[in-house]
């Protein structure tokens, strides 16, 4: 039997091959690898797609998280509002930069921040607000944004996973003071290793990230603020201006799949929950995440028919044992970790077949049918 994974990169490799190697070769040829010309193109280009002004290529998706909080003056002293339920980098680069993640629980039908829950938890110490678009689509930025300018609070917008999403017609990380992107392969525009950037329409902040970067200088050795050595490498930079051509397809196909695994889930209504998308969002699909009742034994189940799935996330973040000390408790974040009970990740790239998806589907029935005996 033929296994169907989560992700396919190397399927997505054979049909750009000759493309990538001849970008990555003329980075060779040039031997400018660092901060060159596909660096600077890539961020206008990336800028251009999102509707933003500029853009700042990173080392990765978790130093676009902390160069925005630095460039925001954010630190020791202060809190930072955001969601229990995302990968650990939201939260790390609060911590790094000195300051207190503040968890807001989801709101269970979009998996993302609950915005009706935000308010409660704004004192004097809070200086921002990191909503993660998670799976491939944005947070109800509407309600977020409009708390932000009451409270005079900055927003980060954590759009990893969403590059490409749409919140009323406006792309996802364009709402924000910041918005942070990764090239983690398996995102939805990988690189092949890590990369990140970041998008903002201030120039001030603009002008911030760029020095922060490459260790706090305009001009180089003549440092004028304390920085990083986080800059998106050029070959990654190469192959990810030939990817870029093709995102709007490959989030297009996504989209088509996941349209198709809905159809294929109507008779398992009673076991499964598929995604819900409120009408003004785009969705990009970066995972097609379901709730399944058995999740764990389901979860057995498909491997043993060489199916891949993956839990996203199994334990919220404020039950995480490194954030013992923030001394959430248990039930604090009810929501949270009802849905990060019977949560699951189904195999979800562009060029996923459906034929593979009826499989999964079939087999998802089949399990059911077998555990109700
Ligand atoms: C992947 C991811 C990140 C981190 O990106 P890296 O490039 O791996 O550092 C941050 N936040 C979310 C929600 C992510 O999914």
């Amino acid at each position: 039997m033929k296994s169907i994974p989560l992700l396919d990169l190397q399927k997505q490799y054979l049909s750009i091959k000759k493309e990538i190697k001849g970008s990555i070769d003329e980075v060779f040829n040039k031997g400018r690898f660092i901060l060159g010309d596909n660096v600077c193109k890539l961020e206008e280009e990336i800028a251009r797609y999102c509707g933003a002004k500029h853009a700042v290529g990173v080392a990765s998706g978790t130093d676009a998280l902390e160069l925005s909080l630095a460039a925001l003056n954010i630190g020791r002293g202060d809190e930072v509002i955001t969601t229990p339920y995302t990968f650990v980098a939201t939260t790390e680069s609060i911590c790094k930069v000195g300051a207190r993640p503040v968890f807001v629980d989801i709101d269970e039908k979009t998996y993302n921040i609950d915005p009706r829950k935000v308010e409660k938890k704004i004192n004097k110490k809070t200086k921002a607000i990191i909503p993660v678009h998670l799976y491939g689509q944005t947070c109800d930025m509407a309600p977020i944004m409009k708390l932000a300018r009451k409270y005079n609070l900055r927003v980060i917008e954590d759009t990893a996973q969403s590059m490409g999403a749409e919140y009323k017609g406006k792309k996802a990380g364009s709402f924000g003071d910041t918005g942070t992107f990764s090239f983690f392969p398996s995102k939805n525009l990988g690189g092949y290793g890590d990369g990140g950037m970041i998008i903002t329409n201030n120039r001030k902040i603009y002008n911030t990230l760029r020095n922060l970067r490459s260790h706090g200088c305009k001009k180089k050795y003549y440092h004028l603020i304390n920085g990083y050595n986080s800059r998106l490498d050029e070959i990654q930079a190469a192959v990810l201006r030939v990817k870029l051509r093709y995102l709007g397809d490959w989030n297009d196909a996504r989209e088509k799949n996941a349209q198709y695994y809905n159809l294929l889930f109507k008779d398992l209504t009673d076991k499964c929950i598929i995604p819900f998308k409120p009408e003004e969002n785009k969705h990009v699909y970066c995972l097609y995440t379901i709730r399944a009742s058995l999740r764990n034994k389901l979860s057995v189940y498909l491997k043993t028919k060489s199916i891949s799935s993956a839990i996203y996330y199994p334990i919220p973040l404020h039950l995480q044992k490194v954030y013992k000390y923030l001394d959430y408790k248990k039930g604090s974040m009810p929501v949270s970790e009802k849905v990060s009970r019977d949560i699951l990740s189904l195999p979800m790239y562009p060029e996923l077949t459906k034929s593979e998806q009826e499989r999964v589907v079939t087999e998802i029935a089949n399990f059911y049918r077998k555990a109700a005996k």
